[in-house]
Parts: structure tokens; sequence; C-alpha cells
């Protein structure tokens, strides 16, 4: 695999930007790799500066649902970028792409477009504390919400991968007033909830992990945090900035059938472009500025470029049978790891949740964040640069997701589980 472009690329960006990166989980330091600069994607495959090509199971993080430059997306954002790409007053896209994110998802009656999915969770945490008028907020170990001080206390993502835990620059009076607990914990919340209920605004988490790798909720631990939440008047947030549209189209509360306060978007619903979104209950959304006084605002928010990807993203998940497709595909993925790691004798726990997949390195089954890292990261760093160097992109970190997208044929998939079945007869 020749490497001198990006090699040469990565010396000259070092120099200009911290670490050579503008997100921290890009830079592959984990994994004792420098990172690759990419020229182009296509379909399910990303080609870098040297011209290697890969499969592509990152999906720029998740957005990429429908792998790259799908052509309905590319059309409609050429569309409009014939008329220009910001105008700081509103379209008729943003009444749109509303309208089919409201339509989709069960706990949105009213959403607001923000530019990530760090400010759609600021935002709505913002949001419950002023409608609440408590300031406690209640997340999970591993779960990641964005980079606000408020979330950067037990994070997942890049946090976790350099296993650290928070962030200097954070206040303490801030970091005081998160508290985190553990995922599927449902002893633990309900003690606090116990202790301390009327002083908490809102529960945030994750409805499935994929900041700490993979982990699916309990049964009953979603239930309970429904329950506590609304027996104290605490708004219960999901960040649904990985799963919404991603398991399904109306995300996680539609797959579980459970209602959340307020959701937060990202990723897909941008279709590739900076969107974020967060929304819920008419009576909270009414807060926020200018019809109420939770001050919130953004100068590119609800950007016609990336309202147009979204809006052009979403019509493409509505086609019957998109979602059973894309199930097909990635259980063929997971079963196949499963499978080949069981025919090497590699310990593995493989878990999915439609086209979000994760594989830890440990015979311990995984239910949160202290069972994540029992995952064998020497053995994980092996495992990714021999994927890597036969072609396979996988995301540089032990503590996250894998994408599967609608572009991955079943002869892609064949050829992973074989790179898979290669790289475990090296482990
Ligand atoms: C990616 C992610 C975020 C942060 O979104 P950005 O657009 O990177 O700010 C927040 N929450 C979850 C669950 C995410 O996966």
């Amino acid at each position: 695999m020749k490497k001198d472009i990006s090699k040469k690329l990565f010396e000259q960006a070092v120099a200009l930007i911290p670490g050579g990166v503008n997100s921290p989980v890009r830079a592959c330091r984990s994994v004792e790799t420098d990172p690759l600069f990419i020229d182009r994607a296509d379909g399910a495959y990303i080609f870098d500066a040297d011209g290697n090509r890969f499969i592509d199971y990152i999906g720029s993080w998740g957005p990429m649902i429908l792998g790259h430059r799908p052509p309905a997306v590319l059309d409609a954002v050429a569309d409009v970028l014939a008329r220009g790409t910001s105008f700081g007053a509103p379209t008729d896209l943003e009444i749109e792409l509303a309208r089919l994110v409201c339509a989709a998802v069960p706990s949105m009656e009213v959403v607001r477009m923000v530019n990530s999915g760090t400010e759609a969770t600021m935002s709505a945490i913002r949001l419950a504390r002023g409608v609440t008028g408590r300031d406690l907020v209640v997340k999970f170990d591993g779960c990641y919400h964005g980079h606000a001080d408020t979330l950067l206390v037990a994070a997942g993502s890049g946090v976790a991968t350099l296993g650290i835990p928070g962030s200097p620059g954070v206040p303490e009076a801030v970091a005081a007033g998160t508290l985190s607990l553990p995922f599927n914990g449902i002893e633990a919340v309900q003690a606090v909830f116990k202790e301390k209920g009327d002083q908490i605004a809102c529960v945030i988490v994750e409805p499935v992990a994929g900041n700490m790798g993979l982990v699916r909720p309990a049964q009953g631990f979603l239930e309970t945090l429904r329950e506590l939440t609304a027996a104290a008047g605490s708004l219960l947030i999901f960040d649904e900035v990985m799963t919404g549209f991603r398991v399904a189209f109306g995300g996680a509360q539609a797959l579980f059938g459970i209602t959340p306060d307020l959701t937060c978007l990202a990723k897909v619903i941008g279709g590739g472009l900076p969107v974020g979104a967060y929304g819920g209950k008419r009576a909270f959304m009414e807060q926020i500025a200018p019809q109420g006084p939770v001050y919130q605002a953004g100068t590119l928010s609800g950007n016609p470029l990336a309202m147009a990807a979204g809006i052009a993203t979403l019509k493409e998940l509505q086609k019957p049978g998109f979602y059973e497709a894309l199930d097909e595909t990635s259980a063929q993925l997971a079963d196949g790891l499963v499978q080949t790691a069981a025919g090497a004798g590699i310990p593995v726990q493989v878990d999915r949740v439609g086209s979000m997949l994760g594989m830890y390195f440990t015979d311990q089954p995984v239910h949160d964040f202290e069972d994540a890292k029992t995952s064998d990261l020497d053995r994980f760093t092996t495992y990714y640069k021999g994927m890597l160097a036969r072609g396979i992109y996988l995301a540089p970190s032990q503590f996250e997701a894998a994408f599967v997208s609608a572009a991955h044929s079943a002869a892609d998939i064949e050829a992973t589980v074989n790179a898979a079945a290669e790289v475990f007869e090296t482990l």
C-alpha cells in the first residue's frame, strides 16, 4: 500500500492544524497509524491521495447511509447551489426537512435546525434546564454527546479512545452539574433519582450506545429512564445523532417504542453536509427564542445546501424496503465476523442494531463501558492495521461503531469477511 502522498500531506497538516486533524478521532493515534488523506469517495468505496481504494465502514462517522455520492443527493445540492449558498433568511427547504423529520420521529412535533450534533445536544440541555428551572444533568459513562462543557464528563468516542476522564478547560463547577452513571445501570439511576430527583433537569442518553463501540440498551433500561424522568418532572433526551434514521427511519425511539421529551439529530439528516437538529413536544420547543426566553441561534442554521442534502437523503430512506435490504447486508457482515472469529478461535463480542455494528476482542458480554474496556486493545490495533492493509477502512478505535451503507454489496461484505478471516489468523 502506497502512503507517500498521505505522509507528505500529514507533515504539512501537523504544522498548521492541531495534530494535523480537525477532529481528534481522525488522527488514528491509538492504533499507531498516521491518517490517510482522502481524495474522493464513491458508493461503498473511499480513495486516498495515493490512489488506494478501501471499502468504507466509517461513512463519515455515520451520515453516509446511502453510500458516497448518491445521485439524488448530488442533484438536489447542485440545484440549490445554482441559486446561492446561504441567505441568512428562511427558505421553503427548511419547512420541507422539518416536515419530513417531524413526520418520521415520534417525539418530534417541532424542530430547530442547527449545524452539528454538539450544537443540538448543547441546546437541548439548555432548553431542559430552562423549562425545569433545574441544573443537574444525568448522562452515562461511555456515551458521547458532543464536546460541550456539560457533556464532556466520562464521555465516549475520542475521549474514550484517548483514555482520559474529561477535559482541562471544563470548569469544575460545570462538571459537577453532570452526573455520569453506568450505561444500563438501572439501579444506579433509581438511586440517583431517589436522592436528587427534584434537582435533575434531564437525563440524556444514546438509546443505542455507539460511541463506546456498540452497546444495546438492556431490557427495561430505557423504560426505566422514561418512568423515572416523568415521575420526577425531569426531561428525557434521546441523543439520536447517530441512531436517528440509522437504526430505523424513526430512530431508536421508533424501534423500541419509547417517546422521549426531546430528541437530538445530526449525521444522517444532513446527508453529509453539516446539520444538526433538536426537537420535541411543542410546549417545550415554544420556550426557545424568539417564541420563548431560552436563547439559541446560528448564522448558518438551516443552510439551504444542507437542507437540500437532508431532504434528498430522507426521501431515499423512505423508499419501500430500504431498511430491510440494509439490515440484510448488515446481518451478513455480523454473522460473517462471528463465524470467522469462532473458526479462528478468537474470542469476540459482536453486536448489531440495524446497520450499526460493534466487535470487541473480549470473552465477556458487553453491557456498559467497564465491560467494553475489557477488550484487548493491542489485538484491536493489530486487527485494524491488518484490515487497512487489506483495503478495509474501519474506525481507528475499539470504541467506535462500524456503519454499513446501502451501497455495500454482498461482494463487498464477502471481501470484508475474507479479509477478517486472514487477519484473525495473525492475531
Ligand atoms: C457524533 C455524535 C455527536 C456529536 O455530533 P457532532 O456533529 O460531531 O458535533 C453527539 N452525539 C452522538 C450520539 C454522536 O454520535
